[in-house]
């Protein structure tokens, strides 16, 4: 399961960003292009089994799906693509394969509780 090495990366990459005492995280935003070969069901599922037992096994995973945007050299202008196939200019029809988004796979935010007051009332 391919997924399931990705969350397994994500984690790791999350949790040796952390500081050495680190707070609560309550989640964890992911950008996943169209192209990058990850279902994010399938990412979603893979997470929770990877961050279980880790400092992120409480944390939520937020996945923005990124869609294909191409550059068309005929017209000079940037369309996304409703899928994966047909690598089209949508306003001219000019074939591209010039990619500039839809590849994506990282980690964009860690979003970390807010310190802990302590000695306060109860
Ligand atoms: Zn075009």
């Amino acid at each position: 399961m391919h997924e399931l090495s990705v969350a397994h990366a994500i984690v790791t990459t999350v949790v040796e960003a952390l500081p050495a005492e680190p707070p609560r995280v309550n989640e964890v935003r992911v950008r996943i292009g169209a192209l990058s070969g990850v279902v994010p069901d399938a990412l979603q599922f893979a997470y929770e089994v990877a961050a279980d037992s880790t400092p992120l096994a409480d944390a939520v995973l937020m996945i923005e799906r990124v869609p294909v945007t191409v550059h068309c050299s005929s017209c000079e202008r940037d369309t996304t693509l409703e899928g994966t196939t047909g690598f089209a200019c949508s306003q001219c029809g000019q074939p591209t394969a010039d990619i500039i988004a839809g590849k994506e796979l990282e980690v964009t935010q860690i979003v970390l509780d807010e310190p802990v007051v302590t000695g306060g009332r109860v």
